[in-house]
């Protein structure tokens, strides 16, 4: 039977079903509802000539054996955030299941095609994102932090992963999995409004966002709001104000969707009679080119040094977070890219501002590739997520028709 891009869609409709609410879907990362979307999903790919494994990560598989055992990945993740949406990781899973059906159907393929489910993408219940592929990839380094976590009731995350059969000291043994993997392909809702606002269903990523994040705090002096003169205040929230918005055009300047935002400013003493004498400001920035976000951040450290000066007061810089751009095969890229202009007509390039499990696979040196479909409204994270019906069928078919010229490749550059 050739790809049937409808059953995609009726499967996602069942799953949601199945294991959401009125609230929205509720497949927390080990929990039973969880659980019981993989026993569904292993139901859907019973009968199919396929080996299925669990791995020590707590991460799904299922290999369809090809004239080479080395292998393209199809992965997605089931779990979901708790009242979350019906195509978040769960759309990435069951168009892959799609596509290997068709894969099945015309014979034994030239390279092992292999489907993944990643265990906990969201880190919803104990707040770690995509602990099944940091596993996989072996970048998980935080393994005495992961012991210490407790989720709301109190239980500790090696416990919840034992009732689901994971052994948290042997999680890295996961990294087997990646040792034939020649390509990682990933489709997944764009999160985002970009697609939308250009009238497109469908996008090729270039890669993930490097992130810098920094705590900046201003300092000045708390002064009586009625007997201190304007021109004598040291004003620490106007160094702040300032650079919320000069943000803005330190964006704009770098361009290719570069992104600042100022997500907050704590403010002491905090009362409406005194000029604020300390004002704790985050700032997150991120671009794809490693280049572009150090220029962002030297400029935004150089303004603010400019507004301290003008404001009369003090300016310190504490990063709290950062991570590289993590840039998509561009042979894959282009792949990607043409599947798009065969089953779209228009295609375009765009960053991801979120991370992935396919960023975990790409550091691991695995070439990789991301399809996204238009998020309606840019929502996720919510029941209100949503894609048109039409798109979500076109995307399962570029993802085959990526999957296909993956596949071509991976066969014709054998090492
Ligand atoms: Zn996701």
């Amino acid at each position: 039977m050739p790809l049937q891009p409808s059953r995609t869609v009726g499967e996602l409709r069942e799953l949601q079903q199945l294991t959401g609410d009125e609230n929205g879907a509720q497949r927390v990362a080990w929990t039973d509802t969880w659980a019981q979307a993989q026993d569904w999903l292993a139901g859907k790919l019973a009968g199919l000539p396929l080996e299925a494994e669990v791995d020590p990560a707590g991460n799904r598989w299922w290999t369809l054996r090809g004239r080479s055992e080395r292998a393209v990945l199809l992965g997605g993740h089931i779990d979901s955030v708790p009242n979350g949406g019906w195509l978040d990781g769960s759309l990435n899973v069951l168009a892959a299941v799609e596509v290997l059906r068709r894969i099945i159907e015309d014979g034994e393929p030239a390279v092992t095609v292999r489907l993944v489910d990643w265990a906990d993408e969201e880190g919803a219940r104990f707040g770690r994102s995509l602990f099944g592929s940091s596993a996989a990839a072996g970048s998980m380094r935080d393994q005495e932090e992961l012991r210490k976590l407790t989720d709301r009731d109190g239980i500790a995350l090696p416990d919840a992963l034992a009732a689901h059969g994971v052994d948290l000291d042997r999680a890295l043994e996961a990294r087997k999995q990646l040792e034939t993997a020649a390509a990682y392909l990933e489709l997944h809702i764009e999160q985002g409004p970009v697609l939308e606002s250009m009238n497109l269903p469908l996008g090729a990523v270039l890669g993930t966002f490097g992130v810098e994040r920094h705590r900046i705090t201003w300092r000045g002096q708390a002064a009586h709001a009625g007997s201190t003169p304007m021109a004598e205040r040291r004003d620490a929230l106007a160094g702040a104000a300032k650079l919320a918005l000069e943000i803005r055009e330190i964006a704009r300047a770098a361009g290719d969707g570069a992104v600042c935002t100022s997500g907050g400013v704590v403010c002491r003493p905090g009362i409406v009679t005194s000029v604020v004498e300390t004002a704790e400001q985050l700032l997150d920035q991120r671009h794809l080119d490693a280049g572009k976000l150090a220029s962002m951040l030297a400029a935004a450290k150089e303004a603010a040094q400019r507004f301290a000066e003008e404001e009369r007061i003090e300016v310190a810089w504490e990063r709290i977070w950062n991570i590289e751009p993590i840039l998509f095969h561009p042979q894959l890229v282009d792949f990607c890219d043409e599947a798009i202009r065969e089953v779209a007509g228009t295609s375009h390039r765009l960053p991801s501002g979120p991370l992935h499990d396919a960023a975990e696979v790409a550091q691991a040196g695995v070439p990789t590739e991301m399809l996204f479909v238009q998020s309606l409204r840019g929502l996720s994270h919510t029941k209100l997520e949503d894609t048109k019906e039409e798109q979500l069928e076109l995307c399962v078919q570029a993802l085959d028709r990526l999957a296909s010229k993956t596949i071509a490749w991976v066969a014709a550059t054998q090492p």
